[in-house]
């Protein structure tokens, strides 16, 4: 068995080190295009900032190293221009000698990657505009850093955006953010991405959302940036972060399947539409996990995997990719987000009925010194509670979270399977409530009726005149300090006392500050004979949506001092 794999980094090295573990007798030739093999892409942003101090450390296994313990053949400098499939050959071309030869294979993987995008805007070519993807790329971007960058704009504000973001502050850049939508962190519902906005305010990073980079000019200082606002701002370096582009070249001029944002379409053995070529990673096209429908996750997790998947089709074992949930992690200076499965948005967009809970939990137990906040947004079936998503924003203790929840959704478990969730509890680690329990019991008291729940954004949607009877449960303090408009205070400790002074004839909508007040509240008033609903995660989550200390002004502008 003579295997050809195009690309030597996540997905391709993956394939070639299960393909040798599966077989000592298979030629495996290795063809990169650039100089390095499986490096760490994740960690590029990290020497930038100085926090990864050894460029070597990002070279996770050298082509050396690759011949000496696996016995590959590995060709760095060295492009797979085209593929005869009916030959069942490879051109390609040697970049270092210019010389151009065939290599002839049984099976192919072609794990090529995506390649950052470069919008044709006017000034995109001017030096000082980046972007980022492979070790040249960091190296370029730190020799311009050390030549004394004093700010920087980053387009873009997904995650190796602000990952960016991040790094070029830790280097003291004052760094402004653009990012087209009117969020950052686009694969997050909107309210769950007001910390993270939050928390670059509070680093004094600029963030225009809803705002557009145009084209580029040369400047005395370096660059100015055209906003699509008419504004200019001066910078010494921009880096393009605006997404990627499946590189699918090899696949469509040798004419396979491709699908219509231009990746690759596979099976689930990641069979391309020539079953001797397979294809894994950053290039193809998957299947959502949660909504079956297809689409594109360019993340390490999956290139991994799939690549061994590959390795083991190829050599004859059953595995099969299961589909993508795109579970995805950031850290923005001191918060982190995460996510799993599928979004609001996302589920929207399919049409798939849905209902979603907030909780406000601590990481660990209250008590014990240093709890985190943190907000946790549950999606799930309205009928069977099914698990479909889950996002987190916070401190410690997100990943875990997110973690556990990505496991269920893929095990296809429901609310009340999170309810009976063991987890490790000390409380230095978690709560004999563990945060994953509680979102279960909210959402599950939400299904069978006994906590009814409604959420902000559908209570504010619905007209003054129609919304219902306004109760705030928290004390007369908080209330003070920031409430929902309209809002009436009966603290809940006095509730009992009180209750005369609610009107019989109205709805009523409880909140408090987290949800949990809030849902005592209302089991009050139902026991009374009030018709009662709790605001899903309470004064926070309003917050979430109506940010107040930072709000969005028009333009779009997050402004750093607003937030202070
Ligand atoms: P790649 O790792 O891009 O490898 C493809 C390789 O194929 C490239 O080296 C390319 O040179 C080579 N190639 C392409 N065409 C040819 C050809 N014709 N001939 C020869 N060689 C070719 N994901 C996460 O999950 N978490 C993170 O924290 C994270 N951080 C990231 C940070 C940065 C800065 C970047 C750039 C990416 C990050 N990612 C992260 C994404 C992750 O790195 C990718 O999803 C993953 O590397 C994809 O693997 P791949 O094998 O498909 O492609």
């Amino acid at each position: 068995m003579k295997l050809v794999i195009v690309g030597g980094v996540a997905g391709g090295a993956s394939a070639a080190a299960r393909a040798r573990r599966l077989s000592e007798d298979a030629h495996i030739v290795i063809f990169e295009r650039g100089p390095d093999v499986s490096f760490a892409n994740c960690g590029l942003p990290y020497y930038l900032g100085g926090e990864i101090a050894d460029r070597e450390k990002l070279l996770v296994v050298s082509p050396e190293r690759l011949k000496s313990r696996f016995n590959l053949d590995v060709r760095t400098r060295s492009s797979v221009e085209a593929i005869d499939r009916a030959r069942k050959t490879v051109r390609v071309r040697d970049l270092v000698s210019g010389r151009e030869y065939e290599e002839a294979y049984d099976k192919l993987v072609l794990a090529p990657g995506a390649a950052p995008l470069r919008p044709p805007l006017s000034g995109i070519d001017l030096p000082g505009i980046f972007t980022l993807r492979n070790l040249q790329d960091m190296d370029r971007i730190k020799d311009r850093i050390d030549q004394g960058v004093k700010k920087a704009v980053v387009v873009g504000a997904g995650f190796i955006g602000l990952e960016l973001v991040e790094n070029f502050v830790r280097r003291g850049i004052a760094t402004t953010v653009i990012e087209l939508q009117d969020q950052l962190l686009p694969p997050f519902d909107k309210e769950m991405t007001t910390p993270i906005a939050q928390e670059l305010a509070r680093k004094d990073v600029t963030l225009l959302l809803g705002q557009s980079a145009e084209g580029f000019e040369p400047a005395p200082e370096g660059l100015l940036v055209q906003l699509k606002s008419g504004e200019q701002l001066a910078a010494q370096m921009v880096v393009l972060g605006v997404g990627v582009r499946p590189e699918n070249k090899l696949a469509l001029d040798a004419g396979l399947a491709v699908g219509p944002r231009g990746g690759i379409r596979v099976n689930e053995s990641l069979q391309t539409s020539d079953p001797q070529i397979y294809a894994v990673g950053d290039a193809i096209e998957v299947k959502d996990f949660v909504t079956g429908e297809p689409t594109q996750v360019p993340l390490a997790g999956p290139a991994n995997r799939q690549g061994r998947i590959a390795a083991d089709r190829i050599f004859g074992r059953p595995s099969r990719y299961r589909g993508t949930q795109g579970t995805a992690i950031v850290r923005v200076f001191e918060r982190t987000a995460a996510m799993t499965g599928a979004s609001e948005k996302v589920l929207r967009r399919a049409g798939r009925p849905f209902r979603k809970v907030y909780i406000h939990p601590t990481h660990h137990a209250g008590y014990y010194p240093g709890a985190e906040a943190m907000t946790l947004k549950l999606l799930f079936d309205p009928e069977t509670g099914k698990l479909l998503g889950a996002q987190a924003v916070g401190g410690a203790g997100v990943d875990k979270r997110i973690d556990v929840l990505a496991v269920a959704v893929q095990a296809g478990m429901t609310v009340f399977d999170l309810e009976e969730m063991e987890l490790a509890y000390s409380p230095q680690f978690g709560s004999a409530k563990d945060p994953i329990n509680m979102a279960g019991f909210v959402a599950a008291g939400l299904l069978r009726g006994e906590h009814p729940q409604i959420d902000v954004e559908t209570f504010m949607a619905t007209s003054v005149a129609e919304r219902p009877f306004l109760l705030d449960v928290r004390t007369q303090h908080e209330y003070e300090a920031g409430n929902i408009s309209g809002a009436v205070n009966i603290p809940v400790d006095d509730l009992r006392s009180r209750i005369n002074e609610l009107p019989h004839d109205r709805k009523i909508a409880v909140y408090c500050q987290v949800g949990q007040r809030g849902y005592l509240a209302a089991r009050i008033l139902l026991q009374a004979g009030y018709d009662a609903v709790n605001i899903s995660g309470g004064y926070k989550s309003y917050l979430l949506n109506h940010p107040t200390d930072s709000s969005l002004t028009e333009s779009g502008r997050f402004s750093a001092r607003q937030a202070k």
